[in-house]
């Protein structure tokens, strides 16, 4: 964690050793190294959430989408909700045009 000395303005790694300084909504004191002035502050632990909605884990019908891969032949389906993937079904190679990855490799030779 990194703050600014309220004083000096310098910043400051605060030592973590002992879990000092974890505890949230209480005032740690902290003697500064550079100014020596002490001061205290709060801590205040965030996390961040972007919940989506994934209605294909509730009703098992995943959205599958062509990944978009290069070379084509190893791209798979995504589901563009969960973002689970999957291997191509042969139906789905032939209906996207794309060939098997051993066609592909075959191709190099
Ligand atoms: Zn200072
Ligand atoms: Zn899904």
């Amino acid at each position: 964690m990194d703050l600014e000395c309220p004083y000096c303005e310098q910043e400051l790694d605060i030592c973590h050793d002992d879990g000092f300084g974890y505890e949230e909504g209480v005032k740690h004191q902290y003697e500064c190294p550079h100014c020596g002035k002490s001061f205290v502050f709060e801590t205040s632990i965030s996390f961040y959430y972007e919940p989506e909605k994934a209605d294909c884990l509730n009703d098992g019908n995943h959205d599958y989408q062509l990944t978009h891969t290069y070379p084509k032949e190893f791209s798979k389906m995504r589901c563009s909700m969960c973002g689970d993937e999957r291997e191509m079904t042969d139906e789905e190679r032939i209906k996207f045009n794309i060939g098997t990855k051993q066609s592909y490799m075959d191709s190099l030779r």
